[in-house]
């Protein structure tokens, strides 16, 4: 588009703001009617800078080499269609090609259609053609044009906003990644050297001072956890975590469950029940280590959100089609308005007045639920307040 395109017509109020077009170019093997196209185009923009040319390669060169406002072109051209011009026009320009307008003596509304699939903007019978029906024809197509070309505009400013947002998210994770590595490693030899004192490896300890390392060593369990689960949720995001499936018993997921959870079990002092069922005899083709993670998470937020004297419980449901384990406990249980954001990341129920809420980093659900969808299955939750959650995990089953 020219400059010249978005001057502002003085004059008749109907024409204010609108912008006039500075250089038209006509494309029609019929010079006389080129010319008293022309003239009708002279006539509503007197000062435009109009270029004839009578086939398709002469037009193209012209497009190449000038930026035009307009192009009128005649739909039979000796050389090729108007339709396929305009397609061809749009291979060679790499930006938005200017606004083209079809003329045709014959055609009917095939034609019609087909040029403006072509992404003509306006199609136009040659007998219908005088300077008032060009003119609302051209200012149409400036003032679409215009709106299509900022379209464009934004379109590129957004995909290059949400190209340097993908590289900001990724050098975040990159961050979180190896800050937690480094992290880690000095973690664990500090669990270590704590865990030898407490044991009284290196001598006795007091009593007070066995509690004050009890209580540190819960510390840096906590913060492992945490950098986990940021780990965790990194490599989910990052599309690293594979699953590495194999058939395993559904016995088998629950007793390392509850193996991995036994020490909060234990000091916890809740009482957790398995309920027996046929289900415990089935194989499910899963990744085990991941399913007992969800499990594990299911069963660690149980314990975290339900009093001592309260009481958990896992069952199992099973058809040929699926399988289904809820963890129930008998806790605080959610509002039901937060029962699907809590699976969003890093949300947690702020107005929950429990003594372990807000302790941990809202993650634990959100991975659950991308490992459990990595497996085709389904989790969700159904609770109420002051009676206690179930959580469920749905996967599908595959034969043997
Ligand atoms: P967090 O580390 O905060 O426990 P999760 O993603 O595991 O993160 O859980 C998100 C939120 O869901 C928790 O902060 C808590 O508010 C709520 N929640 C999860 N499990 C339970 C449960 N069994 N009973 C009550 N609230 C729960």
């Amino acid at each position: 588009m020219s400059n010249a395109a978005y001057q502002l017509l003085e004059g008749t109020a109907e024409d204010t703001a609108v912008p006039i077009p500075a250089n038209i170019l006509i494309v029609d093997d019929d010079l006389a009617y080129a010319h008293l196209v022309s003239r009708y185009a002279t006539q509503q923009y007197r000062y435009a800078m109009i270029d004839i040319c009578n086939n398709s390669k002469e037009a193209i060169d012209h497009c190449l080499s000038k930026q035009y406002d307009v192009l009128l072109i005649d739909y039979n051209l000796p050389d090729l269609t108007g339709s396929k011009f305009l397609h061809k026009l749009q291979s060679e320009i790499d930006d938005l090609p200017p606004p083209a307008i079809v003329l045709t003596a014959e055609g009917g509304a095939s034609a019609a259609g087909e040029a403006l699939r072509a992404n003509a903007y306006d199609f136009l019978p040659k007998q219908l053609v005088n300077r008032d029906s060009l003119g609302r024809s051209m200012k149409n197509a400036i003032i679409k044009h215009g709106l299509q070309r900022s379209i464009r505009l934004r379109t590129i400013e957004l995909e290059q906003a949400n190209r340097t947002l993908q590289e900001k998210s990724r050098e975040i994770r990159d961050f979180y990644q190896t800050v937690s590595h480094e992290v880690k490693t000095p973690l664990a030899a500090n669990q270590e050297f704590v865990s030898l004192v407490r044991d009284e490896v290196l001598g006795p300890i007091t009593d007070e001072q066995a509690e004050a390392l009890d209580y540190a060593l819960a510390s840096c369990n906590q913060i492992s956890t945490h950098f986990n689960d940021l780990v965790e949720m990194t490599r989910l995001d990052a599309g690293k975590v594979t699953l590495h499936k194999k058939w395993i018993s559904v016995a088998c997921l629950l007793k390392r469950t509850m193996a991995s959870c036994a020490r909060a079990i234990e000091e916890r002092g809740t009482n957790v029940v398995v309920l027996p069922c046929d289900s415990e005899a089935c194989d499910l083709h899963v990744d085990g280590d991941r399913i007992i993670q969800v499990l594990s998470n299911l069963l660690s937020n149980a314990i975290k959100y339900t009093d001592p004297d309260g009481d958990i419980e896992i069952s199992i449901d099973n058809n040929d089609i699926t399988i289904r384990f809820c963890v129930r406990d008998s806790g605080c249980g959610i509002d039901e308005k937060y029962t699907n954001s809590i699976f969003n990341r890093l949300y947690q129920v702020t107005e929950m007045n429990h003594e372990h809420s807000g302790a941990g980093l809202g993650l634990g659900l959100s991975i659950a639920r991308e490992l459990v969808v990595l497996h085709e299955g389904k989790i969700w939750v159904e609770s109420e307040i002051g009676i206690g959650s179930r959580f469920y995990v749905e996967l599908p089953r595959l034969k043997m």
